[in-house]
């Protein structure tokens, strides 16, 4: 079964302390039960027994520290194939539990990427004393525009620096052991040269006395904080990097840390899914079963499907994470997309089954009330939508027109900490990055909507041509929302190939008729995306009439429609329900 039980935890782990992790937090929420979480929801508790918990148990140190700084300890390692999991898990209960292990993660990139081998050193040894950490990025008038920082550091004259400003929607600011904090260095008089030169990251304390905890900004259970530094005192000892290196450390630890959001996600959904299908099953209207509608199946199916191509995507993108070389910077198209196509997938299948149980999403008794309002935050965060597909973006032409030569990669779960994320290096450069040939993929699965899909492609790649021959297209590339919809488009020709290697590689895990059920979806998704694209105010004739040819109709086949809701979907049904 591809999707996530904890009561029938059946994944494979090459070591059994990676199971007993899991099988630990699971064993953590479902003895906390259901009622208790909700409760602790409605009434924001702030999560001091799952922290408690996760510190008795050295969860996060084992689980976020380095090999190189664990000690000899095999069980601490960064590895992304076993942190998926624990993303899943932790937002298949609540994400708020997740978030304050998400915003660890983030606060430990610039640490484990900085050359600060005593900052290292002091935060290895507070992970095992069970902290959790802090990323100050964000400023409250700044948004997405982080070469604004005002964050200040100010040179003094014995070498060391003084520290102020605020920063604003900072996780764990009120009790992180280190928070990581970009600033710039006011250098009075000097001329800036270049935009990055005076960035810095530095590390601070949130028990310092010099350390304000503002406010908390959200109404929940977590704690997003503003946070003011005044006078904070800081010592060469702190620094994590300067100029560019502060700038790229930045940018690196997000392309670390969106990868997460969307397993949020998918726990979230799996979660919700559970919950749906065994309500709408149970419940009789007018003599019969809701489940018995033709358009109740329809949206489960269809919610069903987005949610198993929403995990395979993200298992897959794990493994070009895991094989990334300063050569090989394929990853960074791959997390984008599970950062802004999983997490929007995402709430695509909440609507869908919200659709099914209609009033009993609201009840506060069940877990969906949370996964309702909690899906949303996953797209907004680590860079909005509109952000990560400006970047995808950047990857189009060479993924279309100048494919490199790559060995195979298989699945990639042995137990080995991932320290190419700490070391990505500069973050420019990334319109030359070469992907593979994604007609490999495509052309090793003869199914029909898949080659249905595949004409959409070929009619894609020819308006992509068209439009780069033509003047009257030129000024689209400045037309962000224009691009968009384009990126759209672009963003499912990688993710259905992504998700047919996955299928070739786990085929037991996924039929041939889940893979042609999803790309019916995907050819429907790809007709929305060509419409859109088609009524654009930029569009030219020659686009609009190459979108028209896009739109296209799945191949209709009731026979695996039916099997795949027999065996797939509604045989979900009484498979898990949180304990009380
Ligand atoms: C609950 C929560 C927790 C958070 N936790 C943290 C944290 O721990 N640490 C931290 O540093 N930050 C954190 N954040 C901040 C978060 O990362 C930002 O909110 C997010 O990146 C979006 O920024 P913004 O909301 O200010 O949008 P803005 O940057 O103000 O964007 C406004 C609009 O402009 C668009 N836009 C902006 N730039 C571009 C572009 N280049 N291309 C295309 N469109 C663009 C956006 O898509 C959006 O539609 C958190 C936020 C929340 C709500």
């Amino acid at each position: 079964m591809i999707l996530l039980n904890p009561k029938r935890h059946e994944r494979k782990y090459p070591d059994d302390a990676s199971r007993q992790v899991m099988l630990k937090t699971i064993e953590f929420f479902e003895s906390k039960g259901r009622g208790k979480v909700k409760a602790d929801d409605r009434d924001r508790v702030w999560y001091a027994d799952f922290l408690k918990f996760q510190s008795e148990n050295k969860l996060f140190a084992q689980l976020l520290t380095p090999a190189q700084y664990g000690g000899g300890n095999e069980e601490y390692r960064w590895d992304t194939y076993r942190n998926c999991e624990f993303n899943e898990i932790l937002a298949f209960y609540g994400l708020a539990y997740w978030y304050t292990w998400q915003v660890s993660i983030l606060g430990l990139g610039p640490i484990w990427i900085s050359k600060n081998e005593k900052v290292k050193q002091r935060t290895a040894q507070l992970l095992k004393e069970g902290g959790i950490f802090g990323f100050g990025l964000s400023e409250k008038e700044h948004g997405a525009d982080i070469y604004s920082t005002e964050m200040m550091l100010v040179p003094q004259d014995d070498g060391t620096y003084r520290a102020n400003g605020r920063k604003y929607y900072i996780g764990n600011g009120n009790e992180a052991a280190l928070v990581s904090t970009l600033g710039k260095i006011r250098k009075p008089g000097e001329k800036e040269t270049d935009k990055y030169e005076r960035f810095v990251f530095f590390v601070v304390g949130s028990k310092h006395g010099r350390y304000e905890v503002v406010k908390n900004i959200v109404n929940s259970q977590s704690f997003v904080a503003e946070y003011a530094l005044n006078d904070y005192p800081i010592y060469e000892d702190d620094l994590l990097a300067k100029g560019r290196d502060a700038w790229d450390m930045a940018l690196n630890t997000v392309n670390i840390g969106k990868y997460n959001l969307g397993w949020a996600s998918i726990g979230i959904c799996t979660h919700a899914f559970y919950e749906a299908i065994d309500h709408a099953s149970n419940r009789v209207l007018y003599g019969k079963h809701v489940t018995d509608f033709p358009h109740v199946r329809k949206l489960f199916v269809d919610a069903y499907c987005r949610l198993v191509a929403m995990k395979i995507f993200a298992l897959r993108a794990a493994d070009y994470i895991r094989t990334a070389s300063p050569q090989d910077r394929r990853y960074l198209l791959y997390t984008p997309m599970v950062k802004m196509k999983v997490t929007t997938q995402g709430e695509e299948v909440i609507d869908l089954l919200w659709d099914v149980i209609a009033a009993k999403g609201f009840e506060k008794d069940m877990f969906f009330e949370m996964a309702a309002r909690d899906i949303r935050a996953l797209p907004k965060l680590e860079g909005t939508v509109h952000v990560n597909m400006a970047l995808i973006i950047k990857f189009m032409r060479n993924y279309f027109f100048d494919p490199g030569e790559f060995p195979e990669i298989s699945r990639v779960d042995a137990p080995r900490s991932d320290d190419f994320l700490f070391n990505q290096g500069p973050t420019k450069g990334l319109s030359d990055i070469q992907f593979h040939d994604f007609n490999i993929a495509y052309d090793s699965a003869a199914l029909p909507n898949v080659g249905i899909f595949k004409e959409q492609i070929k009619l894609f790649k020819e308006l992509l041509y068209a439009s780069a021959m033509d003047p009257a297209a030129e000024s689209q590339a400045e037309d962000i929302d224009f691009l968009l919809t384009l990126g759209e488009l672009f963003t499912l020709v990688a993710y259905g190939q992504l998700i047919i290697e996955y299928r070739n590689l786990e085929p037991e895990q996924v039929s041939e008729d889940l893979l042609d059920q999803i790309f019916d979806f995907m050819v429907r998704d790809f007709s929305k995306f060509s419409l859109q694209l088609y009524s654009k105010t930029q569009s030219t004739p020659k686009q609009m009439a190459i979108c028209l040819k896009m739109v296209k109709k799945p191949v209709v086949d009731q026979a695996r429609y039916g099997r795949i809701w027999n065996e797939h979907v509604y045989a979900l049904k009484g498979q898990y329900a949180m304990n009380d």
